[in-house]
């Protein structure tokens, strides 16, 4: 005897008597154990919060839930007219950028003709990037041409931004870097 179903001996009738019936079907009462009855989507009483997907110059809108102050999921915004409500794999992976034990959360600084790296807190890395500008632009701002004319430039550093800025962030680089700073070279690859 072989484990094979005989296709043929399948009780077919009572399936065909159920559907072929003239009269349509009443929805019948399901019974629910209290611990079925009790269950309840695990977003239900969160906080929902307008995000957008960090990863590329799509720009899906993302639905961020939270229950007290921590982050639980995140969807796709159907009301997008961009995504309606999808998220492509990466996308849909997101929740784990935020809450994935292996992000890394420190920089590495090797300091000039040093061999070793060194572990440093992000604070410590902005302070860092915050001074070396302020000296970059002290040794190159150029109020005038030599003409006299009005020029306000920075030329010695420039900005490059990537896919995962979206239009808000790439508003104030703009802003600050050449409006404040006066950077000339401030571009960005996404086009967001
Ligand atoms: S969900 Fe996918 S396609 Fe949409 S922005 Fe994120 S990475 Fe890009």
């Amino acid at each position: 005897m072989t484990g094979e179903v005989n296709m043929f001996k399948l009780p077919i009738l009572p399936f065909l008597q159920r559907y072929s019936r003239s009269e349509p079907s009443r929805p019948q009462a399901q019974a629910l154990s209290r611990r079925s009855a009790e269950k309840s989507s695990r977003l239900r009483g969160a906080t929902v919060t307008n995000g957008l997907c960090p990863y590329c110059a799509v720009g899906c809108s993302q639905l961020l839930y939270t229950k007290d102050g921590q982050l639980i999921d995140i969807e796709g915004d159907p009301r997008s007219p961009i995504n309606e409500g999808t998220l492509c794999p990466k996308g849909s992976n997101a929740l784990l950028l935020a809450l994935n034990p292996h992000r890394v959360k420190n920089v590495l600084y090797r300091a000039s003709y040093s061999a070793d790296w060194e572990t440093k807190s992000l604070d410590w890395a902005l302070d860092r990037i915050a001074r070396r500008v302020k000296e970059a632009r002290d040794a190159d701002f150029t109020a005038r041409d030599e003409q006299g004319r009005t020029l306000n430039s920075v030329r010695n550093m420039g900005t490059l931004g990537g896919a995962t800025l979206n239009i808000e962030d790439n508003y104030l680089i703009k802003k600050l870097f050449c409006g404040g700073l006066g950077v000339v070279s401030v571009e960005n690859q996404a086009r967001t």
